[in-house]
């Protein structure tokens, strides 16, 4: 059967289309289901792949690090030795620029705004006796950065991004000029939502940057650096801190990372890396916040991964899981939505989420109706500083947690309602 797409419709043919997909979707609705690929959380047989974690350590163990120390016990504030050479390969960079922090990257991230605003960074006044502090939001993007800066009420910048990394011509414009725009936040490999990674010339157009404002920092959130899903075709980035120093820009980059999405979502063990000189800092603040981290946590993770390769052994376990769920996704709308005309999407080659474009104005509509019939999706425009998505275009998916079965149900209504949603819009519009 020849399909047409919807804009190539005459009124007639399109009013049968809507009626038709009314229809079933009333039919769908009917069944009461509860459906939900709003978040991007493991799915509980990726978490399975990680309770060894729990049987490394026990009472009649060893509870010393390599150096000797016990890590029943306080000290060791940035963390075990072993613990930072694992995290440090992992993110590919030297050990001696890393902090091991407590469960989630997240809180380390607010808490370097944070100290960004209580105590200034480097000796530059804090950010909380400015007027107005801005922050570049690459997007779409990660709705929890956003709301970081929000929650401090800093002034959030939209910039747009592109295949290779936010657009570098208005970021590289922006922060020369104007010494308020204080950061940016950037996920640089298989970016939340879209899935893209960082160009070689974006990265060293970053490095290079030269900011107005003396403290503008660049929140490098690498959540996805050893999240491929298919490893026959992994993207690789270079290395911000290496192409930083290469620039004569030390300090200009955060490096925020986490083993949340390899062993416990919520209960890993996460870092920061960057220069000598930013993490003395960070240092400094963290002696008076905090005694310890949780080391037994550290070595456990240690004894379980024992190098960078357990971890990709790991993550390749991960892929298997993830990866016909990525295909279920891209192949259902490949086949449902391609001829149709109304839509697109990413397919990317690691990380969490797929990013999905519907026409202009239909993504509120989209989102809103498959709630309606019992599929919770990420709210449209969450991807956007501010909620707002200019074009109300891009919808978050979120395939990890549901199983096979339930996100075949949950593709399957939510091409549903792009069906039903861009028909009618077609329809009034046309
Ligand atoms: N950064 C990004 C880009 C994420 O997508 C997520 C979770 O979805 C996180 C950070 C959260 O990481 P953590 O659990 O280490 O706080």
């Amino acid at each position: 059967m020849i399909v047409k797409e919807y804009s190539k419709m005459s009124k007639e043919e399109l009013a049968e289309v809507i009626a038709g997909l009314k229809k079933q979707y009333d039919d769908i609705k009917n069944k009461g289901i509860n459906l939900d690929m709003s978040r991007g959380k493991p799915s509980k047989k990726q978490l399975d792949l990680s309770m060894p974690v729990l049987d490394v350590l026990n009472s009649n163990e060893s509870l010393n690090a390599s150096d000797g120390t016990d890590v029943r016990n306080y000290g060791m504030l940035d963390g075990i030795l072993e613990a930072k050479s694992l995290l440090a390969d992992m993110v590919g960079v030297n050990k001696e620029n890393v902090i091991v922090f407590g469960n989630a990257s997240l809180s380390i991230m607010f808490d370097t705004v944070s100290r960004a605003y209580t105590h200034g960074i480097l000796g530059n006044i804090p950010w909380s006796r400015f007027d107005k502090i801005k922050f570049l939001c690459p997007a779409p993007g990660y709705d929890r950065h956003f709301k970081i800066s929000e929650h401090f009420g800093m002034e959030l910048i939209y910039v747009p991004m592109t295949k290779n990394g936010p657009d570098m011509d208005m970021v590289e414009e922006l922060v020369r000029d104007d010494d308020s725009i204080k950061g940016i936040w950037c996920v640089p490999k298989y970016s939340n939502p879209q899935g893209y990674s960082y160009s070689d010339e974006t990265v060293r157009r970053f490095a290079a940057l030269k900011p107005k404002a003396k403290d503008f920092r660049i929140f490098w959130d690498d959540a996805y650096c050893v999240h491929h899903i298919k490893f026959d075709k992994k993207d690789e980035i270079l290395n911000i801190l290496d192409e930083c120093e290469r620039a004569g820009n030390f300090n200009l980059a955060y490096v925020f990372f986490s083993t949340s999405k390899i062993s416990f979502a919520g209960s890993g063990i996460s870092g920061i890396a960057s220069s000598k000189e930013n993490l003395a800092e960070i240092k400094k603040h963290m002696s008076m916040q905090c005694i310890s981290h949780d080391k037994i946590n550290q070595l456990r993770h240690v004894r379980f991964f024992k190098n960078i390769n357990g971890i990709t052994e790991h993550m390749k376990k991960h892929a298997e899981i993830m990866r016909p769920k990525f295909e279920l996704i891209t192949n259902s709308f490949e086949r449902e939505l391609k001829p149709l005309g109304i839509a697109e999407w990413t397919d990317p080659n690691g990380g969490y989420f797929i990013s999905f474009e519907s026409l202009k104005g239909c993504a509120k509509k989209i989102v809103s109706k498959a709630k309606e019939a019992g599929l919770v999706l990420t709210d449209a425009g969450a991807t956007f500083p501010y909620g707002i998505d200019p074009n109300d275009s891009n919808i978050r998916i979120a395939p990890s947690f549901p199983e096979i079965k339930e996100l075949k149900e949950a593709v399957e209504l939510f091409i549903l309602c792009v069906k039903l949603v861009s028909a009618q819009i077609i329809y009034e519009e046309g």
